[in-house]
């Protein structure tokens, strides 16, 4: 059987990524996931999750395939583990005033050193 075909969107970054049509440093990948090096990396380890199909942000991810979400988290989990010491922070910005920028939902895994806790 078949696997359904993918939900992209075509100006999307992350979907370009996602499909290798533009290039990324992958450092894992499932089934639904892929994560990839932040461009600009904020902490020793900064990578991105993101699920393969196109969700504009985490809350429409949530609502539309929450197991895809669950893959997501774990895929961070196992790529703290693998790049750091297992400890992360999550973040998923959501919304422009909150700092998202690229409209495809995507997890920040940050971790690899002491972090502070000022997002103002
Ligand atoms: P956000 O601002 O939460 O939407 O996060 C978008 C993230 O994507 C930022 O941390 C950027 O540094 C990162 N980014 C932008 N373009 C690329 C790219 N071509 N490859 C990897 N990361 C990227
Ligand atoms: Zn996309």
């Amino acid at each position: 059987m078949s696997s359904p075909d993918p939900i992209t969107s075509p100006d999307c970054l992350f979907c370009r990524i996602v499909a290798g049509e533009l290039p990324s440093t992958v450092v894992a990948r499932r089934e639904r996931t892929v994560a990839f090096q932040d461009i600009d990396p904020q902490a020793p380890m900064h990578v991105l999750v993101v699920p393969r199909d196109h969700y504009g942000d985490v809350a429409q991810l949530a609502a539309s395939a929450p197991d895809v979400l669950a893959e997501v988290v774990s895929l961070a989990q196992e790529v703290a583990t693998s790049e750091a010491d297992g400890q992360f922070r999550l973040v998923f910005n959501t919304g422009t005033e909150a700092g998202q920028s690229v409209f495809h939902a995507h997890a920040h895994v940050i971790g690899g050193a002491a972090l502070g806790w000022t997002p103002a």
